[in-house]
C-alpha cells in the first residue's frame, strides 16, 4: 500500500510500526455547531482510508477525539471557546449543545456510511491526563508560564516546522485566515497548552490545575488522547488541510518534546471541499450546507459520498448543485444495474464463485486503493465489472465486495425515501415547540419569541395556524 505523507511530501510504502496492525488516529469535530458536508468529505475519506486498510487485511484500531473544549475561535488561541459561543447563540449549557451536536454528527456519519471509529473520547473527560502532559513539558523546559497562561515553547526545538520542510510562508497557505498575535508570547508561534484567568470569566468548563482554575488549549487534547488509546507511537494521524498549521504541526512539537522520540510516521490530510458560488463552506453564514439539508432537497446522503469518490482526497473538490445532480443521475443509473445483476445471481444461486476471476478483479481494485487511495479507479473497476464477460455471480460477489470500501449501498434495495430530517434534531424541533406553546400560556412572549428566533437560526419556521403550530425547514 502507498500512501501520501503529509511529513515527507512524498507517496510512501506504508509500514507499519507492527506489522499487520495500524493505530490511526483522527481529529474529530468541534462539537459547538453542525458538521457541514466539507468537514464530512474529510471523515469520508478517512473512513475509506479506514476500510482499505482493513480490506488490505490489517488490523485497525482507529481513535477519534470530540472538541468540546478549548478550541478558540482563532487557530491562534485568542477569541472565544468555539463551545461557549455556540452555548451563549443557544441558550444552552456548554455540556447540551455538545450532546445534540456530537449526536448529530454520529447520525450524518451513519447517513454517509461512516463506521464510527474504535475509541471516541470527549476531551472533557482526559483533563487529568492534558495536565500531567502539560507538567511534564515543564520539567523538561519545552513550557512557560507568561500573563496567565501556560504556552509551549517553540524556540527549544531544533525544527517547528517539520511538515515536508514547508517554510513559514507556505504553511501559512493552509492556515484559516484568523490566526492573530498574542502580546504574552515568547515566540510568535509558541501556543497555549493550559489556558487561566485571561478567558476565565465566560468559560463554562473549567479545572482546577497547578497553574490555577482553568481549562486547556485545544492541540493538547489530541496528543493526549491519542496516547492514551494507542501508546507512544502512531502509525496514521488524519485531518483536513487546515489542520496541518497550526494544529498539527503543535501537537508534533507537544508530542515528541514529552515523548523524546518520535511519534506518528504518517499524516494524511483531505483536501477542502469549497463551494461553487461562495468559495468556502461556511457555518457561520446563509443556509449551513448539511446532510439533512441534502436530504431536505431530496438527494439520497449516499449520492454525496458517491459524488467525493470521484475525486482524489488530496485535490480540492468544487461543490454545486449542478455537479450532485450529476452524481446523483450517474449513481442512480449504476445501482440500477448493479441491482439487475443481484437478480440475476440470485436466479443462479446454485453457482459457485469462480475463484480466479474473483481474484484477477480484485487485485486491481486493490491496487488501485493501495495507490494512494485512488477512489475514482477503484469506481472505474466497479464498470469494468459489470461490463466483464463474466457469470452474474462473479459480478455480485466482486461488487459487494469492493461496496465494503466504497460503502455506497449498491446492491441494497432502499424505499423511495421521503426527504428526511435527522430523527435527533427532529426530536429538538418538537420539544422546543412544545416548550413555547408553555411559554406563551404563561404569557412569556419574550421566551416564546427567543425559542421562534433560535429555531429560525437553525433553519426551522414556525406557522401559528389554527390546526395548531406548523413547521418547515427554509
Ligand atoms: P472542525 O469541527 O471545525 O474542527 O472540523 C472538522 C474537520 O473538518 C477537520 O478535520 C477540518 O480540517 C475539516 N474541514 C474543515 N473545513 C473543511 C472543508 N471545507 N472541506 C473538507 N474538510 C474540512
Ligand atoms: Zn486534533
Amino acid at each position: 500500500m502507498k500512501i501520501y505523507n503529509t511529513l515527507t511530501k512524498r507517496v510512501e510504502e506504508f509500514v507499519p510500526n507492527v506489522e499487520g496492525k495500524v493505530a490511526m488516529y483522527t481529529c474529530g469535530p468541534t462539537v459547538y455547531h453542525f458538521a457541514h458536508i466539507g468537514n464530512l468529505r474529510s471523515y469520508l475519506c478517512e473512513d475509506v482510508l479506514e476500510k482499505t486498510l482493513r480490506y488490505l487485511g490489517y488490523d485497525v484500531k482507529r481513535v477519534m477525539n470530540i472538541t468540546d473544549v478549548g478550541h478558540l475561535s482563532s487557530d491562534g488561541d485568542t477569541g472565544e471557546d468555539k463551545m461557549v459561543a455556540g452555548a451563549k447563540r443557544e441558550h444552552k449549557t456548554v455540556m447540551e449543545i455538545a450532546k445534540f451536536y456530537t449526536d448529530v454528527f454520529f447520525s450524518d456519519c451513519k447517513k454517509l456510511n461512516i463506521k464510527t471509529p474504535d475509541v471516541v473520547e470527549p476531551a472533557t473527560n482526559c483533563i487529568s491526563e492534558f495536565i500531567h502532559m502539560i507538567e511534564v513539558l515543564l520539567e523538561k523546559g519545552y513550557a512557560y508560564k507568561a500573563g496567565e497562561n501556560i504556552y509551549f515553547d517553540t524556540s527549544k526545538l531544533k525544527e517547528y516546522f517539520v511538515f515536508g520542510n514547508q517554510n513559514e510562508d507556505e504553511l501559512m497557505v493552509g492556515v484559516r485566515d484568523d490566526v492573530t498575535e498574542d502580546t504574552n508570547k515568547k515566540n510568535k508561534n509558541d501556543f497555549v497548552l493550559w489556558f487561566t484567568k485571561s478567558k476565565f470569566e465566560d468559560q463554562a468548563l473549567k479545572w482546577d490545575s497547578p497553574w490555577g482554575v482553568g481549562y486547556p488549549g485545544w492541540h493538547i487534547e489530541c496528543s493526549c488522547i491519542s496516547m492514551k488509546h494507542l501508546g507512544e507511537y502512531m502509525d496514521i494521524h488524519c485531518g483536513g488541510v487546515d489542520n496541518i498549521f497550526p494544529h498539527h504541526t503543535n501537537e508534533i512539537a507537544q508530542s515528541e518534546s514529552y515523548l523524546g522520540h518520535k511519534w506518528c510516521n504518517y499524516w494524511f490530510h483531505v483536501h477542502h471541499l469549497n463551494d461553487r458560488d461562495s468559495g468556502k463552506i461556511s457555518k457561520s453564514k446563509g443556509t449551513i450546507l448539511t446532510v439533512s439539508f441534502l436530504e431536505e432537497q431530496g438527494y439520497d446522503p449516499l449520492v454525496y459520498r458517491f459524488f467525493c469518490l470521484q475525486s482524489h482526497y488530496r485535490k480540492p473538490l468544487e461543490f454545486s448543485f449542478d455537479a450532485l445532480d450529476n452524481a446523483n443521475v450517474a449513481y442512480q443509473k449504476l445501482k440500477k444495474k448493479c441491482l439487475e445483476v443481484k437478480a440475476e445471481a440470485e436466479k443462479n444461486s446454485d453457482t459457485k464463485v469462480n475463484q480466479a476471476v474473483f481474484d484477477e478483479y480484485d487485485a486491481k481494485f486493490k491496487d488501485a486503493l493501495g495507490n494512494d487511495i485512488n477512489t475514482s479507479m477503484a469506481m472505474t473497476l466497479v464498470y469494468d465489472v459489470l461490463k466483464a464477460d463474466i457469470s452474474a455471480v462473479d459480478k455480485l460477489a466482486l461488487i459487494e465486495s469492493f461496496d465494503k470500501v466504497l460503502g455506497i449501498d449498491l446492491t441494497v434495495e432502499k424505499e423511495a425515501a421521503a426527504p428526511s430530517i435527522d430523527p435527533e434534531f427532529e426530536k429538538f424541533i418538537l420539544e422546543q415547540i412544545e416548550l413555547r406553546k408553555a411559554a406563551k400560556k404563561e404569557k412569556n412572549f419574550a421566551e416564546a419569541d427567543r425559542i421562534r428566533a433560535e429555531l429560525l437560526e437553525k433553519g426551522v419556521v414556525l406557522e401559528d395556524t389554527r390546526e395548531g403550530v406548523k413547521w418547515y425547514m427554509s
